[in-house]
């Protein structure tokens, strides 16, 4: 810290005085902590400070601050381009395997950099910035340098925010469910909804799950949301059943996301099932391809046990993931939703036409279901109904309704099943607009190290 201060005098003194400061975080560095010991671990991080320090001048300082993290100080270099070549430079040594006793170590690492001349005043600062271009870097694949930007510590500062906020959200009851139509494309009868969370954020008015989802799954807030989204979803269904002749034989669809999806979720659900008298055959639970395939033999596992519970599933975006098709037949899988970017251009697009069609069939064939997602003109429909799709979600039926227009269509076919037509003219809400934002958010990794970097 104390050559970061004669540095930065150096800088406000010289104004062609240039310094960058590089910080390194070490790729995977618990795994071998973990499997090889700590003795080994530290016998490592001896021999990368070695190989680090070679890669320097005599006037350059590197310190480590802790556990798998090192800082450099390039002093004195001519541009940006000096400090990055050796930040290749030492990317490429760190990728030499070592040999500690008789074990041959891969390692790598992933550099922030932070260069004086955004003007800094306190070491700190610029530490901050380092830490921040090196979650950037880490993000983007490790094993590679990032170099800081200002617009960089912004999105960190929101990503926080948006942590610190939705902390509260549960607790002020700022979520909020709504509720997009399935529609049976052979009968046109509305058979369930997908709840779909949205949160009554009290600044920024309504947010979409793309951007705050992801970080409650960091976060673990999803948890607690996921928990509260079955409750509320099931809840909500059983009073609709309860009130509305035409929601007698309506399901429910709940997401899933993957911190949820573990041995405990069994007994949670059986419980909510049992606390909001919901029928189990009216809950169908969403769980993508990648979660599933992420854990293929617990999952098949998870996945009877919730079947036995009566529950109905379904595999969602799907076509987006890799599955293996040893797999998919093993899962007891009622439905399959086709991911929006094959239905998207099943109207103009010969060949994502006919990759429809092989997933319908493959469904078809595993004894499945099938909904089209994101069906949104009357062409993409015709090309459905040609392929005898079972079912479509989409905004060409209707767009995510509150609860209030639900029980308003709900009342308005009081003795009859729900029929939807397809219409265009939807009134485009502030929603779909929010959830058409570009989400940087997601692209940011671990929310909690950056938390715990801007506080430091
Ligand atoms: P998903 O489960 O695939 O949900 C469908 C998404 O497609 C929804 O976006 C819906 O509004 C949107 N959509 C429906 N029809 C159309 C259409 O015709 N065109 C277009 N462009 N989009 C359409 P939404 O509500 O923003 O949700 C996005 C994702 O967030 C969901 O994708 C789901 O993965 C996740 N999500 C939503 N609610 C929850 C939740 O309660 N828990 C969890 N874990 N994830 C959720
Ligand atoms: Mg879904
Ligand atoms: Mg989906």
């Amino acid at each position: 810290m104390e050559r970061l201060r004669q540095a930065l005098q150096l800088a406000k003194r010289h104004s062609d005085y240039l310094f960058a400061v590089l910080f390194i975080d070490l790729d995977r560095f618990k795994v071998i902590n973990d499997s090889l010991g700590h003795m080994i671990g530290d016998q490592l991080l001896i021999a990368i400070s070695h190989r680090i320090s070679n890669c320097l001048r005599p006037t350059d300082t590197i310190a480590r601050l802790g556990g798998d993290e090192f800082v450099i100080l390039l002093a004195d270099v001519k541009d940006r381009d000096s400090a990055t070549r050796v930040a290749d430079r030492l990317q490429e040594e760190l990728l030499l395997p070592f040999t500690l006793e008789g074990h041959e170590i891969f390692s790598a690492a992933s550099v922030g950099i932070a260069f004086s001349s955004v003007g800094y005043d306190r070491p700190d600062d610029l530490l901050r910035d380092a830490d921040i271009a090196m979650y950037r870097a880490k993000a983007h694949g490790r094993a590679r340098y990032a170099i800081f930007q200002p617009g960089m510590h912004s999105k960190a500062v929101a990503l926080l925010q948006i942590e610190t906020d939705l902390r509260r959200a549960i607790e002020r009851h700022e979520l909020r469910l709504h509720y997009q139509p399935i529609v049976s494309l052979r009968t046109r009868q509305v058979t369930g909804f997908e709840a779909l969370i949205r949160w009554a954020h009290p600044q920024r008015g309504m947010i979409s799950p793309g951007e705050f989802v992801p970080v409650a799954e960091e976060t673990g807030l999803i948890t607690p949301m996921g928990w509260w989204v079955l409750q509320e979803s099931c809840r909500q269904m059983q009073r609709w059943q309860k009130q509305f002749v035409s929601a007698q034989s309506l399901i429910v669809n709940v997401n899933l996301s993957s911190k949820q999806f573990s041995p405990h979720l069994v007994e949670q659900i059986s419980q909510i099932l049992k606390e909001t008298q919901l029928p189990p055959q009216s809950l169908k639970l969403e769980i993508t391809e990648s979660i599933l395939m992420e854990n293929a033999e617990s999952a098949v596992t998870t996945l009877s046990q919730l079947k036995n519970l009566g529950t109905l599933l379904a595999i969602d975006d799907f076509g987006t993931g890799y599955s293996s098709l040893n797999y998919l037949h093993r899962f007891p899988i009622d439905t399959l939703k086709v991911d929006r970017s094959f239905i998207s251009k099943v109207d103009v697009d010969g060949e994502q036409l006919a990759i429809a069609r092989t997933i319908i069939t493959l469904a078809w064939n595993l004894g499945m279901e099938v909904v089209a997602e994101g069906v949104e003109t009357m062409k993409q429909l015709a090309q459905l109904r040609s392929l005898q799709c079972d079912y479509a979600q989409g905004f060409l039926f209707s767009l995510p309704l509150e609860v209030a227009s639900v029980e308003h269509l709900m009342a308005s076919h009081p003795h009859q099943p729900i029929i939807l037509n397809p219409t265009t003219s939807h009134p485009q809400t502030s929603l779909i607009k929010n959830s058409q934002f570009i989400n940087f958010f997601t692209s940011m990794h671990r929310p909690s190290a950056i938390t715990s970097t801007i506080s430091r």
